[in-house]
């Protein structure tokens, strides 16, 4: 059945990839950009996706930070996929400036969805909402887990997170109406590019083709590709049992840095002669980690830049328990591909969602985390 989809965010990694997949599914899709000016790029990175750029695809103006443009952006619209939020690569030295917009920001977007009679909202969260800030652990992080925000190595950018998902789930609750709210959490998204900007994660295995990391600090790594994470916003969009959930989006085991430094090597060849062979002492990489605001907040041994025990490390890879109950299943063990850094070749049609399938309906987010 085709519906009206709203994306925020058309212009990034996942928007433009959630582009394509709506278009393919039969959707009519109109995305937010904040500079209208960028549509022709966009219109682009759905051809290069494999999309139509002229089958239904519409943009309006909308800023996270400003009022204009969210009710024309809703109007009519079934369904929102709010992706938008700022996922800059280094510290602001104010965390508001990523606090402000990802918070304000979704909570303009669900009050303009809720006026305009929009069915449900998928918010793009994030495993920052989820497995930060706890203390060692060896049990396994899965949806009813919460960032601790007053732990350590708590960033700016994952309190924009967590506090932006916490905000959802308190307006859904008390101002809602019969607005539904799904969240996807993802953790670290890599596959194909689009387009010409690279999203903070795909600037990770940049740095390390470019050379530009003189060797591997010890991080590892939850990873999901970026097909995989959009294919499960569109199940969460429509499945009858989604709405109330939060979905952890995870393909396996975590991938160590210097697994995606080897693999890149491995698979590109010449191309990749320049990524990091040898480990970099713990020692060295807290030594940066002063200076170095991508690794600041990262301790060596750490899972998304988390401290972990092995248990813990597994646990990430057991995640995702809502997902896999609802039938989502990960396509491939995405990482570094030699695609990766790569416009996609168009592809065929994904296969058909296959219906939502959840049999025991978890328990709510909010009566089961820890909030
Ligand atoms: P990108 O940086 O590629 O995309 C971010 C998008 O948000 C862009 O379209 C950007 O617009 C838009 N945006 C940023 N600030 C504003 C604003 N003030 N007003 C309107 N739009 C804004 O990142 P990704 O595609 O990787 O990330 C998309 C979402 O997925 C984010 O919510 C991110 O937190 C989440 N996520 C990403 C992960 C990853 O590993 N990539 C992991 C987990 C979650 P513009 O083009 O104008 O800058």
């Amino acid at each position: 059945m085709s519906h009206r989809v709203l994306v925020t965010g058309g212009s990034g990694f996942l928007g433009s990839h959630a582009l394509v997949q709506l278009q393919e599914a039969g959707h009519q899709v109109r995305a937010t950009l904040r500079n209208l000016g960028k549509a022709d790029r966009v219109r682009s990175m759905v051809v290069q996706g494999g999309g139509d750029p002229d089958a239904g695809l519409s943009f309006v103006e909308a800023d996270l930070e400003r009022d204009d443009g969210w009710a024309a952006a809703m109007e009519g619209c079934d369904f929102v996929l709010h992706i938008a939020s700022p996922f800059p690569s280094s510290v602001p030295s104010d965390e508001n400036e990523l606090i402000r917009p990802a918070r304000q920001g979704a909570l303009r977007v669900l009050r303009a969805a809720r006026d305009a009679g929009v069915k449900r909202v998928v918010l793009t969260s994030s495993f920052a909402a989820v497995g930060y800030g706890h203390p060692p652990r060896t049990e396994p992080f899965d949806e009813t887990t919460w960032t601790e925000l007053e732990g350590r190595a708590v960033t700016p950018y994952v309190k924009s997170k967590t506090l932006a998902e916490r905000a959802a789930w308190d307006f859904i609750a008390e101002e809602g109406g019969a607005l539904e709210l799904a969240v996807v959490n993802p953790v670290l998204v890599l596959g194909p590019v689009l387009g010409p900007d690279y999203s903070t994660s795909i600037r990770l295995v940049q740095r390390l083709m470019d050379g530009e990391m003189p060797g591997c600090p010890r991080l590892a790594f939850g990873v999901v590709d970026v097909r995989d994470v959009v294919d499960l916003h569109l199940r969460a969009m429509t499945d009858p049992a989604a709405p109330g959930e939060r979905f952890l989006a995870v393909s396996g085991k975590v991938m160590s840095i210097a697994e995606m430094s080897e693999t890149l090597r491995e698979r590109l060849g010449e191309a990749a002669r320049c990524a990091p062979r040898r480990q970099l002492p713990d020692w060295l990489v807290r030594l940066v980690g002063l200076f170095d605001a991508e690794l600041r907040g990262r301790r060596p041994g750490g899972v998304g830049g988390e401290p972990a025990a092995a248990g813990a490390s597994e646990g990430v890879g057991r995640g995702g328990l809502r997902a896999d109950r609802a039938g989502w299943r990960c396509r491939r063990r995405p990482a570094v591909s030699p695609r990766t850094l790569r416009p996609v070749p168009p592809r065929g049609p994904f296969a058909p969602p296959r219906s939502l399938r959840t049999r025991r309906r978890p328990r709510s987010p909010r009566r089961s985390a820890s909030r």
